[in-house]
């Protein structure tokens, strides 16, 4: 099991862009982008070419493309002097005290 400082640790190691680890936060930012899109993009072809039902096959290319935005994610908060760790546990902590004050849903960011 990897955990995110590992994962973060692991993933600029393969990182090679212009900038890298240098603040460069617009190249990890539009490729989180393009990630996300490539996964928005399978799962609409699910709906297109199979009724909406996500086989084998697809989840696989979904769950790869899933490693990317990961990938992604470790680069931005590098680039931005994040702990991937950090980003988690803020959230899991963020949406545990919404989900105790039943405010899972409704909007704005700071519920
Ligand atoms: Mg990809």
């Amino acid at each position: 099991m990897v955990d995110f400082k590992m994962y973060q640790a692991g993933a600029m190691k393969t990182a090679v862009y212009p900038g890298c680890g240098e603040g460069n936060w617009t190249y990890p930012a539009l490729g989180l982008a393009g990630e996300t899109g490539e996964i928005c993009e399978k799962l609409k072809k699910a709906i297109r070419d199979e009724g909406g039902k996500v086989g084998p096959e697809r989840k696989e290319a979904i769950a790869k493309e899933l490693g990317d935005v990961l990938w992604y994610v470790a680069a931005l908060c590098t680039e931005l002097g994040f702990e991937m760790s950090d980003v988690a546990e803020n959230n899991l902590k963020k949406l545990s005290e919404r989900k105790a004050a039943n405010k899972i849903h409704g909007d704005g960011d700071n519920r």
